[in-house]
């Protein structure tokens, strides 16, 4: 930790890599020896041009994404991905297939109704009657007859759930899913996905720009008429610079792509969030102090979710943690308790510092809690 950095478990924005802040401040006042800094330069000018490319082809080495796939951003974070995907892809006489794994699944849900003129939405699996605290399995996910696509949000921020693999759609449907929170944190098969997509904020940069990773053939052939901002087709063509992007975030998003090649890659994500999240995991697997919400094949790498034995409690150790430097712990209203986020570029020592905490906050608090 730095005299003037604290420990920042946010759920997003959040934590960047070091490497990553270090040049963008020296980019902000001259990038490339241009005399100009990253937010200054036109979209359509030569070093943003080299930066568009640069940072497409970083995206593709990370993942293995073939010339099938076109790599573009756009804006309006994750939630407009949730009318954007069936105005695109789902026919007003068919169905999609959607999980309903937790809040931000459920947003997608409402956007694939019928009254939008988008076809239907079915839900083939649902956690809701344990409020999101695990990831159906296939068992008891029962799909529609011949749905268009499968949508499923691979990693449940809010919940602390993450799919262990993704779901396998039936007959001719393909994969959607929103990996907001979780992108390029494991390997990833491109391949089995008609679209991919992430807001920037957690594990690719800062908010306001959002991650397509489509099936050429999928997003340049929307099934209907649309107005020009919400056809994929144009996002799609032109690197997502039909209008002006986000040139800043297209831009930091490049370089960390460029510390994730630079560290060993998606492989190399894995074993970093295994061990970081483990450290955290290990704790409440030993304890009978703090209640996890996620159940434990099914929790997320990347946001850790558990409960004290009260409310009070709760906001107790909140109040303790920011006193410590542990910032942004306090879960999402629609579960409350605690949330540690902690994506790629979360410190394992952050972890630990958490950890030893809440041993320390348990030991003062265990027998309030039992009396
Ligand atoms: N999906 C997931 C999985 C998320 O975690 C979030 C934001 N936390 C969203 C969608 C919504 O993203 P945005 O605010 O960028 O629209």
């Amino acid at each position: 930790m730095f005299d003037d950095r604290i420990y920042n478990f946010s759920a997003g924005p959040a934590a960047l890599p070091e490497p990553v802040i270090r040049q963008a401040q020296k980019d902000i006042w001259n990038i490339e020896r241009s005399g100009i800094g990253i937010l200054e330069h036109s979209h359509r000018g030569k070093v943003f041009d080299k930066i568009t490319e640069q940072t497409e082809a970083d995206c593709r080495e990370i993942a293995g994404i073939s010339d099938d796939y076109a790599v573009f951003w756009m804006q309006g974070g994750a939630t407009s991905q949730c009318y954007l995907v069936p105005a695109n892809f789902l026919p007003a006489d068919r169905t999609a297939d959607y999980f309903e794994t937790g809040k931000w699944a459920q947003d997608s849900i409402r956007d694939c109704d019928p009254k939008y003129g988008y076809g239907s939405c079915h839900i083939c699996a649902s956690s809701k009657d344990s409020n999101f605290s695990y990831i159906p399995s296939p068992e008891q996910t029962s799909y529609s007859d011949n749905p268009v696509y499968v949508h499923f949000t691979s990693n449940n921020t809010i919940m602390g759930t993450e799919f262990p693999t993704e779901p396998t759609p039936p007959g001719s449907a393909f994969l959607v899913s929103d990996m907001s929170s979780n992108i390029f944190s494991r390997p990833l098969d491109v391949s089995k996905y008609g679209l991919i997509y992430a807001g920037a904020q957690k594990n690719l940069g800062p908010s306001g720009t959002t991650l397509l990773i489509g099936r050429k053939q999928l997003v340049e052939n929307p099934v209907r008429e649309l107005p020009q901002m919400m056809n994929f087709k144009n996002h799609a063509t032109k690197q997502g610079r039909f209008n002006t992007p986000n040139t800043f975030g297209v831009y930091l998003m490049g370089q960390v792509f460029k510390w994730i090649l630079a560290e060993g890659g998606l492989k190399a994500m894995q074993e970093r969030n295994e061990e970081v999240a483990g450290v955290v995991y290990s704790f409440l697997d030993s304890q009978d102090f703090y209640i996890p919400h996620a159940r434990p094949d099914c929790r997320s790498n990347m946001n850790v979710t558990f409960k004290c034995p009260t409310p009070e409690l709760d906001k107790a150790f909140i109040e303790g943690a920011e006193k410590q430097g542990l910032d942004g712990l306090k879960g999402h209203r629609s579960i409350g308790g605690m949330r540690a986020s902690m994506y790629n570029a979360f410190p394992k020592a952050g972890a630990e510092a958490l950890v030893s905490y809440m041993k320390s906050f348990a030991h003062e608090h265990a027998a309030a809690a039992k009396a």
